[in-house]
């Protein structure tokens, strides 16, 4: 059994659903399969826009948001020749929401959540209604209605596993084989029993629970890129698919990728063994990447390798610092209350400084805070540097391999960059460093030369 995904980036048009039941149908009859949808593109962002017009009053501003999000649907139901019942139904819930949010002035995150979700049903009952016009038993679930049972934590629900396992088993397998379940991705239900969402692209992480409860062969991702690359193809022009990932080196790799993903999203595959496949629906002849536990061939040490802008570098000092217990966890719990994210982290054995990796934005705050809250004889004073960039090689190759740090930083330095900071994590499947911005596209290419991850990893056809 597979359970297939298809993502926002391929549901643009009525082409696309034509295509996507074309290829449902045709496949059916190899496998059983169940199918989780995302909404359309850029309805989710237009759902969240319409509920914050609506709690600050924009009539006019909402009115433009809904017939938006209704044209966009009906027009597919006429293309197709679909009546669309449903996804009228679905389009007055919307408005019925909405309404309600403009006359109490005010949107909760369990509301936020409610309107969210409709994204997904919209395009499910179109996919449904046009392959039950084709004459297969295709049946529409939301995510709740298939049994995915989550906390209550509203906009970023966690998933109860045990639970979900438990109803997605009850409610799927008597039908798997003999109706093809339509499952909404991205909504479940709470165990008060209100419609909840995963977070932001959290189809993918419905897959995979669908695919880890039913004990799936695979779980496949449809989207519109190839798959994970060894490097970002617009910084490197011989940049490859991958083909193998295991769950580490996805992990490590979630954050670069051109195919947004929240590594969140791998966690119940980590637990059933379930492998996944990120595969591209306009070149099906490819096989996209595959990510599972079997580990990797030894000879591609270095996987890839990724590039992040737009950071900065925080570096607190004091002689008081060393051999002093808790100066780290002071410093990591004011940050941490400030709702600052913390991108790297180093400390050298002598412990006289920290230094920190932020994000630009967040940098000059983060200074401000530690100066009025943390600096006196223990904390002496905060330095920033600017304007860096931070590098990634990732590999579980890297475990274990001496001199794989030395041919990175060789290579990096042999173009004449200087490195500022250095993190690696015990797991050695990622070597992390900061150099300045400018140099951040040319250390990426010199590693990538370095490892040839140019050379062939990719199929002839694709
Ligand atoms: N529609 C949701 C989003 O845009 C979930 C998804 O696409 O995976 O975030
Ligand atoms: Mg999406």
């Amino acid at each position: 059994m597979l359970v297939m995904k298809f993502g926002g980036s391929i549901l643009k048009s009525s082409s696309d659903f034509l295509e996507i039941s074309d290829y449902l149908k045709e496949k059916m009859s190899e496998e059983r399969i169940v199918t989780v949808i995302s909404a359309m593109k850029g309805v989710t962002d237009d759902l969240l826009m319409l509920g914050r017009l609506a709690a600050s009053g924009k009539e006019k501003e909402v009115l433009r948001v809904l017939s938006k999000i209704g044209d966009k649907h009906l027009s597919m139901c006429k293309e197709l020749g679909l009546s669309c019942d449903d996804v009228k139904e679905e389009l007055k819930r919307i408005e019925r929401i909405v309404l309600g949010i403009t006359y109490i002035g005010e949107i909760t995150p369990r509301v936020t959540d409610l309107l969210s979700s409709l994204g997904e049903n919209l395009s499910g009952e179109i996919l449904t209604e046009l392959l039950n016009k084709k004459g297969i038993r295709a049946k529409f679930f939301t995510g709740g209605e298939a049994g995915i049972i989550t906390d209550d934590s509203y906009g970023e629900a966690n998933p109860l596993l045990k639970a979900t396992r438990t109803y997605v088993r009850r409610k799927l397998i008597p039908i798997i084989g003999s109706v093809l379940p339509i499952v909404a991705g991205f909504s479940g239900i709470s165990q008060e029993g209100k419609i909840t969402t995963l977070g932001r692209g959290g189809s993918d992480l419905t897959a995979v629970l669908l695919g880890s409860s039913l004990e799936s062969r695979e779980v496949w991702l449809w989207t519109d890129v190839d798959g994970l690359m060894t490097a970002d193809p617009n910084i490197v022009r011989d940049a490859k698919v991958i083909k193998q990932a295991s769950y580490q080196e996805a992990i490590e790799l979630a954050h670069f990728g051109a195919k947004k993903m929240h590594p969140r999203f791998l966690e119940p595959a980590i637990i059933t063994n379930t492998p996944i496949r990120i595969r591209n629906f306009y070149k099906r002849a490819c096989q996209g990447t595959l990510i599972s536990r079997r580990s990797v061939i030894k000879e591609n040490i270095v996987k890839a390798v990724g590039l992040m802008k737009g950071i900065s570098i925080l570096t607190v000092r004091g002689a008081g610092m060393v051999g002093r217990p808790g100066t780290s966890a002071k410093l990591f719990s004011l940050l941490g209350e400030n709702m600052m994210n913390i991108l790297m982290i180093s400390q050298s054995v002598s412990e006289s400084d920290i230094s920190l990796v932020l994000s630009e934005k967040k940098v000059d705050k983060a200074k401000a805070l530690i100066e009025t809250k943390l600096l006196g004889p223990v904390f002496r004073e905060v330095l920033l540097d600017r304007k860096c960039a931070a590098i990634a090689a990732i590999g579980s190759g890297m475990r274990g391999t001496p001199g794989v740090a030395a041919r990175i930083f060789k290579a990096v330095s042999s173009k004449g960059i200087n490195i500022k900071m250095i993190a690696q994590g015990s797991s050695e499947t990622n070597i992390s460093f900061v150099v300045n911005e400018e140099d951040g596209e040319e250390a990426v290419r010199s590693i990538h030369e370095e490892f040839d991850l140019g050379r062939g990893q990719l199929e002839d056809q694709c």
